[in-house]
């Protein structure tokens, strides 16, 4: 039987409301175990966030097999063994137009109580262009999972959580300017680190254990405003955006379709997982690909708790 549009939302919503009541009423033990960790560890913080991606910007240019990347990789994998987080490093080689490219995943995989895995992901790597020091494409994903990882790595979750920092995403070739390189539709010339994953967790046979994949790109703007991608999976996208709108963050999660056309989510959608991208592609046709993309584009309020809640509370309904 195939559920209709509205059984289907229906559907979710029950299903989001049942989840917020849950929470409300946790047994007190689990939340004064809460009240603790979180005396501890804190809860998602934007302002750390923000202070990762001005240390990534500090960097500079970050393209891939670049003394920047390097630097950002050495950055991010010291952040996360501070966090006590696991980190797997993957190096594979992609074949560009360039040459031959090193590229490096940087992954950490904690376990979880049953057998699923929820990917949380986002790209490190910046577009190839002179003085393009990439704050909110490349560095607002990278800030905002480093604080998720911080987070996740210090709790026990229900499934198991993957979180992913690709290399690799942008379109390889010899940049100019922003309109010099053509991102190819049949992705042979970028997100070479989520199609490595990809193939990767086919081969293992782990792809099947894969509940959703989360992709944060470019979510720094003031005010930011995520509007819901057309080629990311239907349900997954309702769970976030109804979610959303009952914990009071409409403005953040807008009601509006857009196709965003190509990003790390679809390595995985063509395989057969669900996911969806978070992008405020509001700003293509200002800063976005052009060295005005600076620290200045990010707004630390935009990398707040309020914008990840209802992915995170995903965890508790898959
Ligand atoms: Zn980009």
């Amino acid at each position: 039987m195939k559920l209709t549009e509205n059984q289907e939302r229906e559907r979710i919503a029950r299903r989001i409301r049942l989840t917020l009541i849950s929470l409300l009423f946790l047994p007190t033990l689990a939340v004064s175990r809460h009240v603790n960790s979180s005396a501890k560890t804190g809860d998602f913080d934007g302002a750390r966030a923000y202070e990762h991606v001005r240390q990534l910007v500090d960097i500079g240019p970050r393209p891939p097999a670049s003394d920047g990347i390097h630097r950002a990789q050495a950055y991010i994998i010291g952040q996360l063994k501070s966090f006590g987080c696991p980190v797997e490093e993957h190096d594979f080689h992609a074949s560009t137009v360039l040459g031959d490219l090193a590229m490096k995943n940087i992954v950490v995989k904690l376990p979880g109580r049953s057998s699923g895995i929820i990917l949380y992901t986002t790209h490190y790597d910046t577009v190839r262009i002179p003085n393009f020091v990439g704050a909110d494409d490349g560095g607002s994903g990278s800030g905002t999972m480093l604080e998720l990882a911080r987070l996740f790595c210090a709790r026990q979750n229900s499934l198991h959580v993957w979180i992913v920092f690709f290399d690799g995403e942008e379109a390889q070739g010899n940049w100019t300017d922003g309109a010099s390189i053509q991102w190819k539709n049949d992705n042979s010339n970028n997100t070479f680190g989520s199609r490595e994953m990809a193939a990767q967790m086919a081969l293992s046979g782990e792809l099947k254990r894969l509940k959703a994949m989360i992709l944060a790109d470019m979510i720094g703007p003031a005010n930011v405003r995520i509007t819901r991608d057309t080629g990311s999976t239907r349900w997954l996208t309702n769970f976030i955006w109804d979610t959303a709108a009952q914990l009071g963050y409409k403005n953040n999660f807008a009601n509006e379709d857009y196709a965003v056309g190509g990003d790390d989510h679809f390595s995985f959608i063509r395989r057969g997982v669900a996911g969806c991208d978070l992008i405020d592609f509001s700003v293509r046709d200002s800063y976005w690909h052009t060295p005005q993309d600076t620290l200045d584009k990010v707004d630390p309020r935009s990398l707040q708790w309020r914008v990840f809640r209802p992915v995170i509370l995903l965890l508790t309904w898959l």
